[in-house]
């Protein structure tokens, strides 16, 4: 059965815009600051689906785009936008120049505003079991999982890809309902040995960026499969699962219309966290 990621959104959509409604009234509009220091395909398709949805929500979305920074002038930005009372989270797109490290970001985000669970304090607690504001795709992949399948605990979960953003915390959300979780990387395949994990999981999640890495004979008939990943293939978007594998498995997610629209409503969810958070609204602690 194919997952309709965008059903899934849309009623966590609704939600979020009758709270947002709620505690923005007094006037205090909420607002999120998208940067960009590179420009990337994958990420455009992200901003897009943000615009539409703070549209939707009545949330304040600015974007900018910059070329050529130094990571002494990248700190600055983000300096200054930490401590601007009316910018209540920041999105830094990924992927970065090569000069400008993630530790950076992660370094001097506040952990406040960070939306996408990047820096150094949400990681460290969300690796303590103690999570405030975590990663949207991680938070997206967990709910899916959870409204198909409540009952982790001693599944066997495979997951391919083991970014900071993607494949680390999404397992630490998993350990914590107690499934078994392989993380699984590039040096899993070079090695030839991917196939070995991704055959022995109950759910099988692909956040690797490659296109048709998950094929039929590496995937366990009945499995739950969440394809995270996002490809360009001659004008198309397509994830990391060869087609075939829709007739094995008992769930999947398509791509787009899967993962990606549920990313989007979580990391508007965190946005309101971090809002209420910022102006003593809610009892959520570090
Ligand atoms: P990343 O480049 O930071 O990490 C990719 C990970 O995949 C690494 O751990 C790498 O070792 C692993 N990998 C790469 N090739 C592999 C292979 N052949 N076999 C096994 N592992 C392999 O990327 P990311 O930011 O984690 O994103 C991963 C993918 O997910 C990308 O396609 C990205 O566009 C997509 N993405 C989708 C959403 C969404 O909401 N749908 C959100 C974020 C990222």
């Amino acid at each position: 059965m194919i997952v309709d990621g965008k059903a899934l959104a849309a009623s966590i959509l609704e939600r979020l815009r009758r709270k947002i409604k709620y505690y923005s009234s007094s006037g205090d509009k909420i607002k999120l600051v998208s940067l960009n220091f590179k420009g990337s395909s994958a990420y455009l398709l992200y901003q897009r689906s943000q615009r539409k949805t703070a549209d939707y929500l009545g949330v304040d979305f600015q974007t900018f785009h910059y070329r050529n920074l130094t990571g002494k002038k990248v700190g600055k930005i983000v300096e200054e936008l930490n401590d601007n009372s009316h910018v209540h989270g920041i999105v830094i797109e990924l992927p970065l120049p090569p000069k400008i490290k993630f530790e950076l970001i992660s370094d001097l985000l506040d952990y406040r505003k960070d939306v996408e669970g990047a820096s150094v304090v949400n990681q460290g607690l969300l690796s303590l079991g103690r999570p405030f504001l975590v990663s949207p795709t991680a938070l997206a992949c967990f709910h899916i999982l959870k409204t198909l399948s409540p009952q982790l605990y001693g599944k066997n979960v495979t997951i391919v890809g083991a970014s900071s953003l993607v494949g680390k915390p999404l397992a630490q959300l998993l350990l914590k309902e107690m499934a078994t979780v392989s993380v699984t990387h590039i040096a899993t395949f070079k090695s030839g040995n991917l196939s070995r994990y991704t055959r022995q999981a109950d759910i099988l999640i692909s956040a690797a960026g490659k296109q048709e890495l998950i094929t039929k004979d590496m995937v366990k008939k009945g499995a739950v499969v969440l394809d995270v990943g996002i490809n360009h293939k001659r004008g198309r978007i397509v994830g990391d699962v060869s087609e075939e594998v829709r007739r094995k498995c008992r769930y999947i997610t398509p791509v787009p219309g899967g993962v990606g629209p549920v990313t989007t409503a979580f990391l508007f969810s965190n946005l309101l966290k971090a809002f209420l958070n910022q102006k003593g609204i809610s009892n959520v602690k570090r």
